[in-house]
């Protein structure tokens, strides 16, 4: 299938600040090549947790992950980059960071399910609806970088 670039939404959440590993995350983004094109804080309110975890009110740990997820701001970043929403979810690992892939985020710098130190879009129609939930259309920034030739291009 032909690669396509696509826009996904990152939430850094409050244990990677706490324990001061977002320059670590954040370059492992930058170092694949996926480009910045937003990046916020934000302390999420009631309503935007309860939204963006919509899939999840019903269960036990619900009243915890909210608490958790507005204990420090968060640094919100859209990236672009080819199939970058799979390529961003490949990165950051699978949800149990005990069961997720060396190399990746979550199997490399974390150890428990709550504190997973990344949240990612996992499909085209997710990332849509995150990247409008969390962004303004002014805070998007289009602009040309000159490795864009190397990440988007023919790749030479
Ligand atoms: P992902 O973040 O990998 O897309 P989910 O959407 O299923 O996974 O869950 C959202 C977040 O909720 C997880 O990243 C994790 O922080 C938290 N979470 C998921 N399952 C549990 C659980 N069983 N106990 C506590 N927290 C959980």
């Amino acid at each position: 299938m032909p690669s396509t670039i696509q826009r996904t939404l990152i939430l850094i959440k409050p244990d990677a600040l706490q324990r001061d590993l977002l320059g670590e995350v954040v370059q492992r983004f930058e170092r694949k090549g996926l480009k910045i094109v937003g990046m916020k804080f934000m302390h999420l309110s009631e309503g935007m947790v309860d939204e963006h975890y919509a899939h999840l009110v019903a269960k036990s740990f619900y009243g915890s992950l909210k608490q958790f997820m507005m204990q420090t701001p968060v640094c919100a970043m859209v990236l672009e980059g080819l199939d970058s929403i799979d390529s961003v979810r490949k990165i950051v690992g699978s949800t149990n960071p005990r069961e997720a892939d060396a190399g990746t985020i979550r199997a490399d710098l974390s150890m428990n399910v709550p504190s997973n130190l990344v949240h990612a879009s996992d499909s085209v129609d997710a990332a849509a609806a995150e990247v409008k939930r969390f962004f303004k259309d002014d805070e998007l920034f289009a602009y040309e970088k000159i490795t864009d030739r190397y990440a988007f291009g023919e790749g030479v």
